[in-house]
């Protein structure tokens, strides 16, 4: 129990959105695991439950939709993080609606984080499989309008102030899978942890050591870039509350 009068510590909220079971790990999970070992509360929504993700015609979609959910709740573990939530989404098909803006909105308005991170809708650059997929710019396009200006103003979604719902006010958004990254973080120290969660997702990886070759050579690249033995890239971007706390980082960048 705290000690009257003294301040308990402020840790970190975290809200992942991505799409399906396994972009966070390739993702962020290093990043996350930094912040987890610090003390945040990290918190994964995963969209979809990758119930496409097989050419294996004697699996069930709903066999590998659970499959790959008790993958990710592994993941997470090794990761430390609180809690997933899977929308259970189909696979494949995510389209941008009002209705599952809402649904998101919601998360943020209950987990409120400080941080969240989802997949860069801007990412143009279709020179990999893996990125250019449908359900990330949807996911990453939705995950942004939620909480940029929905989730903190009152008068987006007014039927959850009635919930006992408030607005919330996330500080910044990290976006992974970037073509245009401006910040890296070191993830030397978690490496093998995102490898372990990565190797999770056993449904996905079929040849794990070519996977975990795959990992240390991708993330050390993007680690060279900075002096770094490996590293996350992300878009990152603040979002101001008011027009005053803009201008106050335009008048600090200025020269
Ligand atoms: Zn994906």
């Amino acid at each position: 129990m705290n000690k009257p009068g003294k301040k308990r510590k402020k840790f970190l909220r975290v809200l992942v959105i991505s799409a399906h079971p396994d972009d966070v790990d390739f993702g962020c999970a290093g990043t996350l695991a930094r912040w987890a070992k610090e003390g945040a509360e990290i918190v994964y929504t995963i969209c979809t439950s990758g119930e496409k993700g097989s050419d294996d015609p004697s699996l069930s979609n709903l066999e590998l939709a659970r499959t790959r959910e008790k993958e990710q709740l592994a993941a997470a573990r090794v990761i430390g993080a609180k809690e997933v939530i899977f929308l259970r989404k189909p696979d494949g098909e995510l389209q941008y609606s009002l209705e599952f803006r809402g649904e998101l909105v919601r998360i943020i308005r209950q987990c409120r984080p400080d941080i969240l991170l989802t997949h860069d809708p801007a990412n143009r650059a279709f020179d990999n499989q893996y990125l250019f997929h449908a359900d990330h710019r949807v996911t990453g396009e939705l995950a942004f309008d939620a909480a940029y200006p929905a989730a903190l103003n009152r008068n987006f979604f007014p039927g959850h102030l009635i919930a006992g719902l408030n607005p919330h006010a996330v500080s910044a958004m990290y976006f992974f899978a970037t073509s245009q990254p401006n910040t890296w973080v070191d993830i030397e120290p978690t490496l093998d942890l995102k490898i372990k969660a990565l190797r999770c997702h056993i449904s996905q990886i079929k040849e794990p050591k070519v996977m975990e070759k795959f990992v240390r050579t991708w993330f050390g690249a993007w680690g060279q870039e900075k002096g770094l033995a490996y590293a996350e890239r992300f878009r990152c971007l603040q979002i101001f509350r008011d027009p005053g706390q803009r201008l106050r980082q335009l008048k600090k960048s200025m020269p």
